[in-house]
């Protein structure tokens, strides 16, 4: 009885293989879900409960996942695309060991609103966040080169901060702690230069740098990070591989150099918590731990209400990787948080003791 929920996962993809319309369809769709079941499956077949308490779980595969706790078979590696990322039913056993983590106020660096890609209008995005007990979090829309996503040019980008300083106004007036930062996520070239000029970036809070483009290069991109990491403007290095589950592995380079430079420059290096992304990986962050990266930055990468709650998979990957809690910029109080931005864009040595 030792599979994992992502070993169901990968079985139950493969039995798909095997059977047609909605036999395969229904094996499909628990294989998808496996990977956020609360629970480990074969926790609850012990504890005699119904596999069908499981989202996505009917009778029928539930026989099928019985079949396999009893016989456990051997799981095939899965492809390429699929390896390296947690589970829901992991992320809870980590966490639930850690209680700290949770409990800590911690914000959220990576957000999304309709200004952009996302769903839901700045307000009631920071509304939700803040419901979540989120003390700040960062509001990074797309930026121009981006058009895909609805990227923002430089005049939208103005407006957005002017919303978001009326918007911590209200919060002051009222009496509320609760911050938003003025962030982007912008766009960075396959050269490693930036899609906006230094002038239309420094009013901002923070800077995520994320690649979007020829992701599926095989070659070694270590120069592409190098550069990015040069950039003055560029505070924070988002989702850095750039893999995407069951769809490509992300970017190769030379990764203990990508992050003994980041260290250097005292750049920090996102763990994006969308559960598709998990970027960086345990294994990547275990390397920039080891390689001195201070500074770290989770993100939800949240394009709706419902993913803000994705973050407890950047902090289990935290965990995982022995990133100590100091080094994560979400459990620092706002104001270091805004000051070691701005001494990073001044060039100088971060006040806050990161
Ligand atoms: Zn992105």
């Amino acid at each position: 009885m030792s599979l994992s929920n992502g070993d169901l996962a990968e079985l139950l993809w493969r039995a798909g293989d095997e059977e047609a319309d909605h036999r395969r369809r229904a094996l499909r769709r628990a294989s998808g879900a496996a990977r956020f079941w609360g629970e480990e499956a074969r926790d609850l077949a012990v504890a005699g409960r119904s596999l069908t308490e499981l989202r996505a779980v009917g009778p029928w595969v539930a026989a099928r996942i019985h079949g396999w706790l009893d016989t456990a078979p051997e799981v095939p590696d899965p492809d390429e695309t699929r390896r390296g990322f947690l589970t829901m039913a992991e992320v809870r056993t980590v966490l639930a060991a850690e209680p700290e983590w949770e409990r800590t106020p911690h914000a959220d660096l990576q957000v999304h609103t309709t200004d952009s890609d996302g769903g839901l209008p700045l307000p009631e995005m920071a509304a939700r966040a803040r419901d979540l007990g989120r003390p700040f979090i960062a509001i990074t829309d797309h930026s121009k080169s981006l058009a895909i996503a609805n990227g923002m040019d430089e005049r939208r980008l103005a407006d957005q901060m002017v919303r978001i300083e009326e918007l911590n106004a209200e919060m002051t007036a009222a009496g509320d702690p609760f911050h938003v930062l003025r962030s982007i996520e912008m766009d960075v070239f396959p050269d490693g230069s930036c899609d906006m000029a230094p002038e239309d970036l420094a009013p901002l809070d923070l800077v995520l740098g994320a690649f979007h483009s020829k992701l599926r290069m095989r070659e070694d991109q270590t120069e592409r990070y190098l550069a990015a990491l040069r950039e003055p403007s560029i505070h924070v290095l988002a989702h850095p591989q750039a893999r995407m589950y069951g769809r490509r592995t992300g970017l190769r380079a030379d990764w203990p150099r990508v992050f003994a430079e980041a260290a250097a420059r005292g750049k920090a290096i996102e763990l994006d918590a969308t559960p598709a992304r998990q970027d960086l990986s345990v294994e990547l962050a275990r390397i920039a731990t080891a390689e001195g990266v201070r500074c770290f930055s989770v993100g939800s990468d949240a394009h709706s209400a419902f993913e803000l709650e994705f973050l407890p998979f950047g902090l289990a990957t935290a965990v995982l990787a022995g990133i100590p809690r100091e080094r994560i910029l979400n459990y620092r109080p706002v104001e270091e948080v805004l000051a070691w931005g701005r001494d990073l864009r001044a060039g100088e040595e971060p006040r806050a003791p990161i």
